[in-house]
């Protein structure tokens, strides 16, 4: 079998078949001498609303504006909490702590690493005011319980949808679910643009109005600000570059999906390795395929010397960073997270990855766990 190198991410097999159509899309842009919300932006936003089943979609500069300015829409702000995964990229809570609100950690299924909504009761308190459910990895969480809690509770919903483009939760299309919802399309989540992107999809026109002026320095007409905005907005030449891909993404997440099932037939059988568990009702669209072990520094170490790049997703949970020093939290307050960022490892897994690819992976984890 090859002993060629297997990098944790390569864009090749995604990117080559459609540079012409990429390149010829960035030409247009360049040729029409309209740089900033053109017809490109306006055609994405309209595209990818309806390939999230919302009415509305906002394009912004990036995921976190998408989060931060899909808060600033509700009114959430300085003396407020939003209940936040205590396992996700720190982006989730970033976003809430630029308006001034808390986030407030929430521990995550223990096999699904999503939301538990059973666990949301207990961090209720006067001031909260918002959820924030991401669906990590790629895979939708239970959005039945987390919506009707947040009915009973009079909270807003703001879906953190940057890594599961496509995911679905009882056939209804992660993104879709939320008052407002956020994703990236930073270049190596599942769609992804040629830098930064991201967007907000809701069925508000109200809302969608908002975030375009919020977005554009608070402005309709230039040079006229009617709120303190800030400048976030889509780039033209991402937008054209997105309406190229997104019609790829089925086929893409498709081949996401294949990629993990071959995983799970060359893994399953390895006692020490914890595989991604899909929960009833949900679809996983595989943007990170992250097993567990308790030797994970040495398996990342071994694949490492084998030519197989891994990645850990995530080393240090938000609570436990200097950057949230502040909320005092300490080690042993989310022990879930905690053991999520002690024994997490990614595996490559990229639209491409070849079944020989996969069983070369699964092949030197199988002889350093088994050995
Ligand atoms: C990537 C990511 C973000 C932030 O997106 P950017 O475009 O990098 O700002 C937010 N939340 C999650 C869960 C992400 O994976």
């Amino acid at each position: 079998m090859s002993t060629a190198a297997i990098p944790f991410l390569s864009f090749g097999s995604q990117h080559d078949p459609i540079r012409e159509q990429v390149l010829a899309a960035v030409a247009e842009v360049y040729d029409s001498h309209w740089y900033i919300l053109g017809d490109a932006v306006r055609c994405f936003e309209a595209e990818y609303a309806c390939y999230s089943g919302t009415t509305h979609c906002v394009g912004v500069g990036n995921g976190l504006d998408a989060l931060y300015l899909s808060l600033k829409t509700l009114g959430i702000g300085q003396g407020d909490e939003v209940l936040v995964p205590s396992n996700t990229y720190i982006a989730t809570w970033l976003a809430v702590s630029m308006t001034g609100a808390r986030p407030v950690p929430v521990e995550p299924d223990a096999s699904t690493y999503n939301l538990n909504p059973a666990l949301l009761t207990a961090a209720l308190t006067p001031r909260t005011r918002a959820i924030l459910p991401v669906h990590l990895y790629g895979q939708a969480c239970l959005m039945g319980p987390i919506l009707s809690f947040a009915q009973r509770h009079n909270l807003w919903v703001v879906e953190d949808n940057a890594q599961a483009h496509g995911a679905t939760w009882q056939g209804k299309p992660t993104g879709s679910f939320g008052h407002l919802n956020a994703t990236s399309f930073y270049p190596g989540k599942n769609l992804g643009a040629l830098g930064d992107a991201g967007a907000v999809t809701t069925d508000s026109a109200e809302w969608a109005q908002q975030l375009q002026l919020l977005r554009n320095y608070g402005s309709r007409q230039k040079y006229h600000n009617e709120i303190a905005g800030v400048n976030s907005r889509l780039d033209e030449l991402q937008a054209a570059v997105l309406r190229v891909k997104l019609p790829y993404l089925a086929e893409w997440t498709a081949q996401r999906q294949q990629i993990a099932s071959w995983y799970h037939a060359y893994l399953s059988d390895v006692p020490e390795l914890i595989l991604p568990v899909t929960a009833n009702d949900s679809t996983h669209v595989f943007h990170l395929y992250v097993v567990r072990s308790s030797r994970r520094e040495a398996l990342q170490q071994h694949l490492a010397m084998q030519g197989i790049g891994t990645l850990i997703h995530y080393p240090v949970p938000p609570h436990m960073q200097p950057a949230y020093a502040t909320l005092g939290y300490h080690p042993g307050d989310f022990p879930i997270a905690e053991e999520l960022a002690a024994t997490a490892l990614s595996l490559p897994l990229w639209p491409g990855l070849t079944e020989q690819q996969v069983k070369r992976v699964s092949e030197v984890i199988r002889g350093f766990l088994l050995e």
